[in-house]
C-alpha cells in the first residue's frame, strides 16, 4: 500500500479523532472546515477552508485526495455523489447521508424498513399551528435541527399554536426510559461489527449528552434485539463505513429507533481505549479496504463531557492538577480558545472495573475540573 491521501471535512472533535486514527495507518490526512480555529486544525499540517455547502469547494478539495470522510451531517452531499462517480473513495456512505439530512425523509425509509420508529406524521410549516392533538407531542424540524436544537415537545393546543412554523414532523411522544446508542460498522465485502450498546444519559438543562455508560445496563434481552436490529439496518440499507444508531426503550421495555448518524459519533469516544478497535479506526479500515477490527469492549467505562461553566470569554482550566490526580481516567480537551455556556470542552474518559467506582469518580472530576472565564 502506498501513502494514501486522506481528506476529513470538517475539523470538529470527531475529525480530531478522526485524524489521530490516521497515525495507525501509512495515509496522509487534511483537515477541511470553515473555521481555521477548529480542534483539528491545529494538530494538521494540511488544512483547507471552506465551507460545508460550497459544492466546487468540496469538489477541488476531494479531488486532491483518494478517500473522502466526513464527521458532520451538514455536507453538500452532491459533492460527495460527484466525488464518489468520479472514482473516489467517501465514507460513510454519501447515499445514506441523502436520506438521513431530512427527518421526515428518514423517519420514512427506517418505517418502510420495517423497524420499529415511533409514530409520525408530516407538519408542513403552514399547517403546523392547525394540529389539534393527541397532545403531548413532539415537534422535530425537518431540516437544520442539531444537539437537541429543532426539537420541541407541546403539551398543549396553546403551545403548538406558537410552535415555530417550520416544515416539521410531529412525533408520538415516547415515554423514555433510556436512551441507547449503538455503532455498526460495514465494509464492502459485506462484513459486519456491531458495538456494545452504550447507554447515554442526557443533562435536561443544557440539552445534551452529559455521559455515558458502556456497557449499557440494560437486560441481555434487549441487547440482543437492539444488536439484531443494528446487523439488519446495516445489512438491508447496505451501510459502507460506521453509523451511530440512536435507540429509545420506553418505560415498558419497548425499543424504538430514533435516528442515524452516518459518521462517527460522540456516543463512541470512549471505544478509543475501552474497546479492541475504536470507531475512528473502523472507519479508516472501512475505507482502506482493510478486514473490519473487533468490536470488543474490553474495559467497562463512563464517558463525561466536560462543559464549561455559564461564563463567557477565554479559557481556563481550573483545578487541572488535582484533576489529574484522579486514577484511572484519560482526559481529551478539544483545544476551544473560548467557552460560552455549557460549551463542549472535552470529555474524560473512566476506565473502572465497576461502573459504580467509575461514576464515583466522574463526581470527583466535577467537583475538581472548572472550565471558565475567570481565572
Ligand atoms: P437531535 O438530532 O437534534 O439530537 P433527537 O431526535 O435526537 O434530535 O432529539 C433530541 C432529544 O429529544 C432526544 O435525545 C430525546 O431526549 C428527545 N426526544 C426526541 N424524540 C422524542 C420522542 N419521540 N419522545 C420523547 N422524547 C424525544
Amino acid at each position: 500500500m502506498k501513502n494514501i491521501k486522506v481528506g476529513i471535512l470538517g475539523g470538529g472533535q470527531l475529525g480530531l479523532l478522526l485524524a489521530q486514527a490516521g497515525i495507525q495507518f501509512p495515509i496522509f490526512i487534511s483537515i477541511y472546515d470553515p473555521d481555521p480555529e477548529c480542534p483539528a486544525a491545529a494538530h494538521t499540517q494540511n488544512f483547507v477552508q471552506g465551507k460545508f455547502d460550497d459544492y466546487e469547494a468540496i469538489l477541488k478539495f476531494g479531488m486532491e485526495h483518494e478517500i473522502i470522510l466526513f464527521e458532520t451531517e451538514q455536507v453538500n452531499v452532491d459533492a460527495l455523489l460527484e466525488l464518489q462517480k468520479r472514482g473516489k473513495k467517501v465514507a460513510s456512505s454519501p447515499q445514506t447521508l441523502e436520506w438521513i439530512q431530512d427527518k421526515g425523509r428518514q423517519k420514512q425509509v427506517l418505517k418502510e424498513a420495517g423497524l420499529p420508529v415511533p409514530h409520525f406524521e408530516d407538519a408542513p410549516a403552514d399547517k403546523i399551528r392547525e394540529y389539534d392533538g393527541p397532545f403531548p407531542i413532539v415537534q422535530k424540524w425537518r431540516t437544520g435541527g442539531y444537539d437537541g436544537y429543532g426539537v420541541q415537545i407541546h403539551l398543549d393546543k396553546a403551545s403548538i399554536q406558537k410552535a415555530p412554523e417550520v416544515d416539521s414532523i410531529l412525533e408520538e411522544k415516547i415515554d423514555i426510559d433510556k436512551e441507547i446508542g449503538v455503532l455498526v460498522a460495514r465494509n464492502e465485502a459485506g462484513e459486519i461489527a456491531v458495538y456494545p450498546p452504550v447507554e447515554m444519559v442526557f443533562d435536561p438543562e443544557a440539552n445534551l449528552v452529559d455521559y455515558l455508560i458502556a456497557p449499557a445496563r440494560i437486560e441481555e434481552n434487549l441487547e440482543r434485539v437492539m444488536k439484531a436490529l443494528a446487523e439488519k439496518m446495516a445489512e438491508k440499507m447496505e451501510f459502507i463505513g460506521i453509523y451511530a444508531i440512536e435507540f429509545f426503550i420506553d418505560r415498558n421495555g419497548k425499543i424504538f429507533v430514533n435516528e442515524i448518524s452516518p459518521r462517527p459519533h460522540n456516543s463512541g469516544h470512549h471505544t478509543i481505549s475501552a474497546n479492541v478497535t475504536s470507531q475512528y479506526e473502523q472507519q479508516l479500515r472501512i475505507v482502506l479496504g482493510l478486514p473490519l477490527g473487533s468490536a470488543q469492549q474490553i474495559s467497562p467505562c463512563v464517558l463525561v463531557n466536560l462543559l464549561a461553566d455559564q461564563s463567557t470569554g477565554d479559557t481556563h482550566y481550573v483545578g487541572l492538577e488535582e484533576a489529574y490526580r484522579i486514577p484511572n481516567v484519560q482526559y481529551t480537551f478539544y483545544g476551544k480558545q473560548t467557552v460560552r455556556p455549557s460549551r463542549k470542552m472535552g470529555h474524560a474518559l473512566i476506565l473502572e472495573k465497576t461502573l459504580e467506582k467509575a461514576v464515583e469518580r466522574m463526581n470527583d472530576i466535577r467537583s475538581t475540573l472548572t472550565i471558565t472565564s475567570h481565572e
